[in-house]
């Protein structure tokens, strides 16, 4: 089972990730996290990135592909992905479809978390208190939705043709949306 995970910035996504990592012995593949680990470790690739992620940007569909390969192609993660924050536009979206193809796998379900811009402004400025991310100011919040609202759409359709695209609540509570994507990833383990 390899599942998508997707939304707006602030919609949940990492923590939802998370829940269904670990109660579906799941491996969470963030392409954020990934990023943001580059910068940190102060590698060529993270100084050439910091600047687009601060300002609310979307890092090059080559930069972010380059980095899953190594997930996907691995015996360890063989049908245990939850792809969170990744794909973000059609590209990205085709290239995971022809790399899981070359591995033998598939996509069995793409969440969508939908949530308002007022929501995400809102739960932006509490996370900044929290975890001190430079990307999380009001101004690149909104930056980063808009950015999510343009670049997603083709994504959404893509998932849509496919049948694979569920949308989720992400306006309600942390627990509902785990017992809400729960029911609807145990019905596809049903069907597997
Ligand atoms: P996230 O932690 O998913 O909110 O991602 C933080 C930032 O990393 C985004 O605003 C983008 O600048 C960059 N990023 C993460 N995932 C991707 C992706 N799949 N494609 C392009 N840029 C990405």
């Amino acid at each position: 089972m390899n599942i998508i995970i997707f939304g707006p910035p602030g919609a949940g996504k990492g923590t939802q990730a998370k829940f269904i990592a670990n109660k579906f012995n799941l491996y969470q593949l963030s392409t954020g996290d990934l990023l943001r680990n580059e910068i940190k470790n102060k590698t060529e690739l993270g100084s050439k990135i910091s600047s687009i992620i601060n300002s609310g940007e979307l890092v090059s569909d080559k930069t972010v592909s380059s980095l899953i390969e190594k997930f996907v192609s691995s015996d360890n993660y063989k049908h245990k992905i939850i792809f969170d924050g990744y794909p973000r536009t059609l590209n990205q979206a085709k290239n995971l479809d022809e790399l899981l193809e070359k591995y033998k796998q598939k996509v069995s379900i793409v969440l969508k978390l939908s949530v308002s811009l007022e929501t995400v402004k809102k739960r932006i400025l509490e996370r900044k208190t929290l975890e001190k991310r430079a990307d999380d100011s009001e101004e690149i919040a909104i930056k980063r939705y808009k950015t999510y609202e343009k670049s997603s759409e083709p994504v959404i359709d893509y998932y849509k043709q496919s049948n694979l695209l569920k949308v989720v609540n992400g306006e309600a509570g942390i627990s509902e949306i785990n017992s809400e994507i729960s029911v609807l990833i145990d019905t596809i383990k049903g069907w597997l």
